[in-house]
């Protein structure tokens, strides 16, 4: 086995010098005060080791990495009839646009863009009784974790100034692929990005997805089947129009955040978090991308 811990924290010590560290996210407000400095690496193998370093400890705003989680919950309750109002092909397109929403006729093209994943908040805000407390149970749950909880200011920030997303929503509304109000299917999406994790509750959420479906406390989630299409819908689409550069450099399953997160993961080997706020022009953290491709190149650890 490699010698994990030297290895990301050399990968640390060596990117934290890094003086260009990409762009904190300023279209949320609430996220615009996040110091660019911070930078965490949590690894979390399924043997039961795990390594950390840096600042991976401080809870973060997991915005789009939300929206893995809800689509697990979402496919758990709903099954492959999901997949007729979403698609599963890469959009090649930044995570916020619509001009192949309106080409398509109001299918998204996979649930990890903000259109699909506002499909599939329509989905659970309908199969829900209260959807908020439920999706948020549900992470709990999968994480075994009670102290994760919403930031409030950061879903209202987004709440007043999520022009884009009120766009698809209507747009969604408009071809009949919503059934719920766009304000409730918005008020739900903007808390469900605006859970809060550090490195080493992220990698502990995504567990599952590396263990066949069974979470860390060992109850089922999904089937290995289900798990099997969620880890190709990261590989393919968790990284929006890098989501090639990503498969390309790193080699794994992975979903980003404009929050500076991003979670990978390595089919019954490991997840491995990564927190660093500076972004790239894509909007994936600048960082994290880099230190997850050195992290697969030294320990040879790829799905490749
Ligand atoms: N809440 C953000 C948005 O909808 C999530 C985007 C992201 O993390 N890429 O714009």
């Amino acid at each position: 086995m490699p010698d994990f811990s030297s290895i990301i924290r050399s990968i640390h010590t060596e990117l934290d010098r890094n003086t260009h560290r990409g762009k904190v996210a300023t279209y949320i407000p609430e996220l615009a005060g996040i110091d660019a400095e911070n930078f965490g690496i949590y690894l979390n193998c399924i043997s039961g080791e795990d390594h950390k370093v840096g600042d991976w400890d401080k809870p973060f705003s997991i915005q789009s990495i939300s929206k893995v989680l809800s689509l697990a919950q979402a496919f758990s309750i709903e099954g492959n009839s999901i997949w007729q109002r979403v698609d599963v092909e890469p959009s090649g397109n930044p995570f916020n646009h619509s001009s192949l929403l309106e080409l398509e006729n109001g299918i998204p093209r996979n649930p990890l863009i903000n259109a699909g994943a506002l499909v599939i908040a329509d989905v659970l805000v309908s199969k829900l009784k209260h959807p908020k407390e439920e999706f948020l149970n549900y992470v709990r749950n999968l994480t075994n974790d009670d102290s994760i909880a919403f930031n409030t200011k950061v879903a209202l920030s987004e709440k007043r100034t999520g022009y884009k997303n009120y766009a698809a929503a209507y747009l969604l509304k408009s071809f009949g692929n919503l059934n719920n109000d766009v304000e409730t299917v918005l008020d739900f999406y903007f808390h469900q990005c605006a859970l809060e994790m550090n490195c080493q509750q992220l990698t502990n959420a995504f567990y599952f997805l590396a263990n066949r479906g069974y979470c860390m406390r060992n109850h089922a989630f999904l089937t290995e089947s289900q798990v099997k299409r969620i880890n190709a819908l990261m590989l393919t689409c968790g990284f929006y129009d890098e989501a090639g550069e990503f498969a390309f450099e790193v080699g794994l399953p992975g979903k980003s955040g404009v929050g500076g997160g991003i979670i990978a993961l390595l089919p019954n080997q490991y997840t491995i978090a990564t927190w660093s706020p500076g972004l790239n022009e894509k909007g994936n953290s600048h960082l994290g991308m880099q230190a997850l491709e050195q992290f697969t190149t030294a320990t040879k650890l790829s799905i490749f």
